[in-house]
């Protein structure tokens, strides 16, 4: 009898074990079916396929038990109602600009890109090794969302004008697509800024709704038809350096998901965005010679005076919304430091040998 009394917590321990086992069984071999929303038409070059490419990956990586289906701006949720959507968690996750959200949290927009800021190279290690990651999660963290970066466009064009920009007066009263910050460093230079979805932007200047826009670069930009519609081909991209796009997943979702499907999800997050900017990097001298030469683009530099115009003032809007915006400003802090640190020595590195190439 004596031993039987001493048998029953053990036979109790083994049954528990058996039974976290099980459940734990359960966890790990479960199916996820997601839905990603994005800000982009369905199946767009470069952008809209990083989406469809992370969904594969994850779907071989996993063996199938994490299926997401992709579905492009409009076929769910408009463009502009993917950060709500995945924050209520009607859908898993999401693809877009962290800039678009600039009226929700205008600190999102270091994480898309700011005028005169980081380059593709410089923002990904910024995110990825220089504290910025971290910082990103804890601003998205009250709209229950985990950011991850999706992408990088590189350095784009300012972008389509159908008159010369010969001075600031040239865009005084001019309606231009422009998002984030750049759009109003375009306002206080005397302009008119719109965000529009890139999916209207073709309609909209043939209409005469707006005057002039900035997409992307090359590559996009003749996807979209703008060269049948516009005569001249502004850059540099002074607006968008090199804008990093982002994935977000709604936190419920995510905590659902067992460890090695999180470190999936992750991993092809990591591809995607690198593999996103490498396909930018081949095709857009392609497309900006096919642009030149069979649809007679004009490519034009922006006058040097415009571009200091644009530096100065792009300076006065940050200091400005730094200034009445505390979670703005520390992180503007932390991207000033990292910035100074990197361009010091792009300087001698990176700056110094493509001016010797
Ligand atoms: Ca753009």
């Amino acid at each position: 009898m004596r031993k039987l009394f001493f048998l029953i917590p053990l036979l109790l321990f083994i049954s528990s074990c058996a039974e976290n086992v099980t459940e734990t069984a359960v966890v790990q071999d479960k199916k996820f079916k997601w839905s990603l929303v994005t800000t982009w038409p369905k199946n767009l070059p470069g952008l809209g396929m990083a989406p469809e490419r992370f969904s594969r990956l994850v779907q071989e990586m996993s063996s199938g038990q994490l299926e997401i289906k992709v579905y492009g701006a409009g076929e769910i949720v408009p463009a502009m109602g993917v950060f709500d959507a995945v924050s209520s968690g009607s859908v898993q996750m999401g693809h877009g600009g962290a800039y678009y959200w600039k009226g929700k949290i205008p600190a999102a927009q270091f994480f898309a890109g700011v005028p005169f800021g980081f380059t593709a190279d410089e923002i990904n290690a910024w995110v990825n090794r220089g504290g910025g990651l971290e910082i990103w999660e804890s601003l998205y963290l009250p709209f229950n969302l985990l950011p991850m970066p999706g992408g990088n466009t590189g350095t784009q064009m300012f972008g389509w004008f159908n008159k010369e920009i010969t001075s600031l007066e040239s865009i005084k009263g001019l309606k231009m697509r422009i998002p984030g910050i750049g759009g109003e460093v375009f306002k206080r230079a005397g302009g008119v800024p719109v965000n529009i979805p890139g999916g209207e932007l073709y309609t909209a200047l043939q209409t005469g709704v707006i005057d002039a826009t900035e997409w992307v670069g090359p590559y996009n930009d003749l996807a979209f038809g703008f060269q049948q519609i516009a005569k001249y081909y502004y850059f540099p991209g002074w607006h968008e350096p090199g804008s990093m796009l982002e994935f977000i997943i709604n936190l419920d979702a995510w905590n659902e998901l067992p460890t090695h499907l999180q470190s999936i999800v992750k991993t092809a997050a990591k591809a995607v965005n690198q593999d996103l900017l490498d396909e930018y990097t081949a095709m857009n001298n392609q497309a900006l010679r096919e642009l030149i030469d069979v649809h007679n683009v004009q490519l034009k530099k922006l006058p040097d005076d415009v571009i200091n115009e644009f530096r100065v003032i792009s300076k006065s809007v940050l200091d400005e919304i730094a200034e009445n915006d505390n979670q703005f400003k520390s992180i503007y802090e932390s991207y000033l430091k990292f910035k100074s640190e990197v361009v010091s020595y792009h300087e001698i590195s990176e700056d110094a040998y493509t001016k010797i190439r």
